[in-house]
């Protein structure tokens, strides 16, 4: 398979590719520029959300923190109320410690070799290729999720592509294609577009795709059996009674130090499967609650946990205060995202 994989990846079509890609591509903000740091905060943004979504918010972080300096002297509560919504929140603490690094070792200048990019928080294989390729416009290879199924179709390679050393094996592969490539700029935007516009998850547009005349996939009408994975990902469900409690005007709260959802505010909340086990949990953690009302039943998915969340409104008569924190304005604060729709 390798074999026959390098022979094809040697006759890859990139005039075609190219072509399609002049015509065809997104006018993205972050797409239309050459700037390190605005590709990097792009990238990490792009992680598991569409970019519909990222759009906004990119926009506006740009604004609020145009260059390294200003995020990394920015408190990471901060930071992540700029992003709160978009999810997965351990990128963007890792962002924000990134951001302190080269602040603190590099004299605020973005990394321009592949190796000290690797070095940052949060910065992989993947991140550090797109930075490579799209703002240096140098051959390193970006291999996302687009980029897997977009290959594993054209090759018919049917790798489960679940497992780290093939997608390493991959990986390879689009290396040696990069390096092929007139500009490794183009090459990874347009396999990004490719697999966002013309080769979707569960459908393909094979008439329209500048591979379709060497496209295993379309040639043997079996496009959307690939990439293959193995691996299911077993959510657990869990049942939680949340609680919204207020002492005087001002709400209780807690701030989260799990790593769901670290550095996240959110209301009281205990894992229970009664009211009365719920209140007894709460007064063993200092709080104790007068009048719990029912108000409603709330549902949040996450990858990998389905939170079941039955909520009360409560008061409390002592202050909770240092362990809690009391707050006026839910709107100033990062609030954990199942617990925003509370709200
Ligand atoms: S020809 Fe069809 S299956 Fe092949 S890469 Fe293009 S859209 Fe995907």
């Amino acid at each position: 398979m390798l074999l026959i994989l390098c022979d094809i990846i040697k006759n890859m079509n990139s005039k075609e590719l190219f072509k399609w890609y002049e015509k065809n591509h997104r006018k993205l903000k972050f797409r239309e520029t050459k700037n390190p740091y605005h590709i990097w905060i792009s990238e990490v943004m792009l992680q598991q959300t569409q970019v519909d979504t990222v759009l906004p918010y990119f926009s506006s972080f740009i604004e609020k923190y145009p260059d390294v300096k200003t995020l990394a002297k920015t408190d990471l509560e901060t930071v992540l109320k700029s992003v709160e919504g978009l999810g997965y929140y351990r990128r963007f603490r890792n962002m924000h410690k990134a951001a302190v690094y080269i602040h603190e070792n590099l004299e605020d200048i973005f990394p321009s070799t592949y190796k000290d990019l690797l070095k940052l928080p949060g910065i992989g294989r993947y991140t550090a290729g797109a930075i490579m390729s799209i703002a240096y416009d140098q051959p390193y290879s970006a291999l996302d999720g687009n980029v897997i199924r977009v290959l594993t179709r054209y090759f018919n390679i049917d790798w489960d592509m679940s497992l780290e050393k093939n997608r390493k094996l991959l990986d390879q592969k689009n290396q040696e294609i990069i390096e092929n490539m007139p500009s490794a700029n183009i090459y990874t935007q347009s396999m990004m577009e490719i697999g966002a516009l013309v080769c979707r998850p569960t459908e393909t547009k094979c008439m329209v795709c500048p591979f379709k005349d060497e496209c295993l996939g379309y040639k043997n009408n079996n496009a959307l059996e690939y990439p293959i994975s193995l691996k299911k990902i077993a959510k657990v469900e869990l049942t939680y009674f949340v609680f919204i409690v207020t002492y005087h005007t001002k709400y209780v709260l807690r701030k989260r130090t799990e790593k769901l959802l670290e550095g996240f505010y959110e209301f009281l909340q205990v894992e229970s499967e009664s009211l009365s086990e719920a209140i007894e949990s709460l007064e063993k953690l200092g709080i104790s609650i007068k009048n719990p009302k029912y108000s409603k039943k709330v549902k949040h998915v996450f990858t990998h946990q389905f939170w079941s969340m039955e909520v009360y409104e409560a008061v409390v008569n002592e202050n909770p205060e240092p362990e809690y924190y009391l707050i006026d304005d839910l709107e100033k604060i990062p609030i954990a995202i199942a617990h925003r729709k509370i709200i």
